[in-house]
């Protein structure tokens, strides 16, 4: 297994919900490691650039309006595999679809409002990282 890093946001509902705190137990829980972590209120721009390749999807601008209703907590997670692992964590985009004991079938609402993100592999994860975090953010050990 190769160390990966993967970021992980809690999204706007999630925090509005006081249930980011559980998401990070449960993260710590599973053994990742917090390389980084913050909590930013993106503007719309913002958000049309960090999910620019849904550009062209139906819900593309309901999503990024979606991710600027209030703050987002970011993080980098570290793990063997973490990309994946954190994927399995968070279960399918759609809640009504995800595992019993998946972060999204216990606190998302919708499939937009799906209180998770993860990075679905590595070449958007070298993306998705330095969108949000610079260099001296990162905390390895
Ligand atoms: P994420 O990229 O946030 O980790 P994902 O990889 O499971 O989620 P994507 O297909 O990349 O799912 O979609 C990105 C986000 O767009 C979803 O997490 C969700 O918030 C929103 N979304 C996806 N499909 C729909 C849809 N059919 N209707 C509304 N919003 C959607
Ligand atoms: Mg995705």
């Amino acid at each position: 297994m190769t160390t990966q890093r993967t970021l992980a946001i809690v999204k706007p509902d999630a925090v509005a919900k006081r249930v980011a705190g559980q998401i990070v137990t449960r993260i710590e829980n599973a053994g990742f490691t917090i390389v980084a972590l913050k909590l930013i209120h993106m503007s719309l721009d913002e958000a049309r650039g960090f999910y620019i390749v849904h550009r062209e999807r139906p819900f593309y601008q309901s999503l990024c309006e979606f991710m600027t209703q209030g703050p987002c907590l970011l993080m980098v997670l570290e793990a063997d595999n973490a990309i994946q692992r954190w994927r399995d964590l968070m279960g399918a985009t759609d809640p009504a679809k995800a595992a019993p004991g998946t972060i999204r079938r216990d606190f998302a609402s919708s499939i937009e409002a799906n209180a998770v993100h993860g990075s679905d592999s590595p070449e958007s994860a070298a993306v998705e990282i330095p969108y949000f975090f610079s260099s001296l953010e990162l905390c390895p050990r």
